[in-house]
């Protein structure tokens, strides 16, 4: 039997969302013991001191299900961002978000755009549903709105649009935000994914949520896993219309967010201090690598994540490889069609240096 030629259409063509390589399994392979990994955009401090009480209390609740509606997870956000509870939905992870949209809007008729050199994820969920995804060229790495824009059809439902982009660490002005979101019709859901957001210091960095009032199409994304350091727990939740917000809960599994994912997210809500610390190490890193790229001759993409895209050359899979051997694991991304850079995340600054000089290494 030809299980290949049952599947849906859109699966047929899917090619599995390739993680970045686990540290144990590096250690496997290869026998290594000291390794790091800048490879997954992880938060390099460890979670904050206020997530193991936390967790630590909820053991006896363990046995029970979870508050499928996460009253008070949703009471903080709320308060946080200045919206309703109706307004928030959460997620396993803001991937679940982001694979709830095109299940709500879309089908095998639809089309869903999105940018050259976007997020893995968005044509995944896109090809899930069958829908038929029309990827935009890149401008400057980052994405050309102009060109999103005009690629809508009758047959749009949702564009995606990921502020900071990853794997490029670009990012979308104000002004430039507003003159798309301006531009694209309210029939069309326009996704908006700010996995990155806490990091950023520019002035002219748009927050999505306060346009949620003016575009009730509009979906921001947002995730515990990046600058609240709670990847391994799974935890991401959008702000959007009342309207929209029931939509996706519709269809989002009744306990989609575990109780420990809840509990970890409330305490570190409160932990101001560990945010602060996230986004300084990451702004320090940043520079660090980013004059470490330039101290070899280097070119790099200009990035305001938690992560930078560094040209290496043609052979970017072999000096991939043989970081690997010096125990440094970083992230090939030719499967963005970035076939002469590495995407590497910005570790404590010991863990940027030991990189650095590894690459440096491989490069000679
Ligand atoms: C890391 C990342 C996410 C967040 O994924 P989670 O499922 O919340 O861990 C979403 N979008 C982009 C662009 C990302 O890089």
């Amino acid at each position: 039997m030809n299980f290949l030629s049952l599947a849906n259409a859109g699966i047929q063509k899917l090619t599995p969302y390739q993680p970045g390589k686990p540290i144990e399994e590096l250690q496997r392979e290869l026998g290594l013991t000291e390794i790091i990994k800048l490879a997954s955009n992880e938060n390099p401090l460890g979670p904050s001191p206020r997530v193991g009480e936390a967790l630590a209390a909820c053991v006896p609740e363990l046995s029970r299900y979870p508050d499928g509606n996460a009253f008070r997870l949703k009471q903080a956000l709320a308060k946080k961002l200045s919206v309703g509870t109706d307004q928030l939905t959460i997620g396993n992870g803001s991937n679940d978000i982001l694979e709830f949209v095109p299940r709500v809007f879309a089908n095998s008729e639809s089309e869903i755009i999105f940018s050259e050199y976007s997020f893995a994820v968005y044509p995944l969920a896109t090809m899930g549903v069958g829908a038929k995804p029309v990827v935009t060229p890149a401008k400057d790495w980052g994405h050309d709105l102009d060109a999103m824009v005009e690629a809508i059809t009758e047959h749009t439902r949702v564009i995606f649009v990921a502020n900071p982009n990853n794997p490029t660490g670009t990012w979308i002005p104000k002004a430039d935000l507003e003159a798309f979101l301006a531009r694209v019709p309210e029939r069309i859901i326009v996704v908006l994914d700010e996995a990155y957001a806490e990091y950023l210091q520019e002035p002219d960095y748009p927050n999505g949520v306060s346009y949620i009032s003016q575009y009730p199409n509009l979906i921001v994304t947002r995730t515990f896993s990046k600058a609240y350091g709670l990847a391994g727990l799974r935890l991401g939740y959008s702000i959007s219309s009342p309207e929209l917000a029931d939509l996706l809960n519709r269809i989002r599994q009744p306990f989609n967010v575990n109780l420990p994912a809840q509990e970890a997210a409330l305490a570190v809500l409160q932990d101001e201090e560990y945010l602060e610390k996230s986004i300084a190490v990451n702004t320090a890193g940043l520079r660090q690598l980013g004059s470490g790229f330039e101290r070899l001759g280097l070119q790099y993409i200009p990035s305001v994540a938690n992560f930078i895209a560094v040209e290496v050359g043609d052979n970017a899979g072999e000096i991939y490889q043989a970081l690997l051997h010096k125990g440094v694991i970083v992230r090939p991304v030719a499967n963005y069609s970035m076939t002469r850079h590495l995407r590497v995340s910005v570790g404590l600054e010991s863990e940027n240096e030991r990189f650095l000089k590894a690459l440096e290494e491989v490069l000679a």
